[in-house]
């Protein structure tokens, strides 16, 4: 099957999902997770209209993304994965949005970026709903503060909430309680699901889903 053929499929499964729950479909969106595939797998995708990726790797995406995006403007590109702050200078040029703020450390130092490079992102607070230890995020308990420091001391613009649930559990209850930290903090945006539990997370108010492997195939 073709990659444009999967992009389609997962369109139409979002789709589907949205009107199951009476959401509008053009509220929910895709990000394209293109993590280990090369420039030239990307390129399809992108030709087939996709317009949003997701990557992991600040370093990665330095290899990749340059170049795609001088081919085509419009893309919006999204960090999903960890960042340490000596990569802060590098995330804030790269990225238009990053999904994973999860300390006071690395919301400062993009903070300082975003005013030393006047590229002011957009961001995601990263919350360990599953109180993993390995796992980044705030814990639930801290998500309160955390956005208020976010917003209110550093000037961030903090549009989302985003998790990873435990692999070995049930996400329903994960994204329930993102999407109630979100309301309770007036943060509007949601970034939850991968490829194996997208139409779920859509059921519990994903405004944004992040799918790999179902678009570009197995790493
Ligand atoms: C890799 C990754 C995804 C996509 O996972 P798939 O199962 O391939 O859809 C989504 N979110 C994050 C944070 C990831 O690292």
């Amino acid at each position: 099957m073709s990659v444009e053929h999967r992009l389609s499929e997962v369109r139409s499964r979002m789709a589907k999902a949205a009107a199951e729950c009476n959401r509008e479909p053009e509220s929910i969106s895709l990000v394209a997770v293109s993590k280990t595939f090369a420039a030239e797998d990307i390129r399809p995708v992108i030709a087939a209209g996709q317009r949003i990726f997701g990557e992991n790797r600040v370093q990665e995406a330095q290899g990749k993304w340059p170049v795609l995006q001088a081919e085509t403007t419009g893309l919006e590109l999204h960090l999903i994965g960890p960042l340490q702050s000596n990569k802060a200078a590098e995330a804030v040029a790269l990225f238009d949005v990053i999904e994973t703020v999860d300390r006071e450390k690395i919301a400062r130092a993009l903070a300082e970026e975003n005013k030393r490079q006047k590229r002011p992102l957009r961001y995601y607070i990263q919350v360990n709903t599953g109180l993993e230890p390995q796992k980044a995020g705030i814990a639930p308990d801290d998500v309160s503060a955390f956005v208020r420091l976010c917003r209110d001391d550093l000037a961030l613009t903090v549009e989302g909430l985003m998790c990873i649930p435990p692999v070995d559990e049930n996400p329903g209850p994960h994204f329930a309680l993102l999407a109630k930290l979100a309301a309770e903090n007036g943060v509007e945006r949601l970034s939850m699901g991968m490829s194996g539990d997208f139409e779920t997370a859509i059921g519990f108010g994903a405004t944004s889903v992040r799918v790999g492997s179902a678009i570009f195939g197995s790493r």
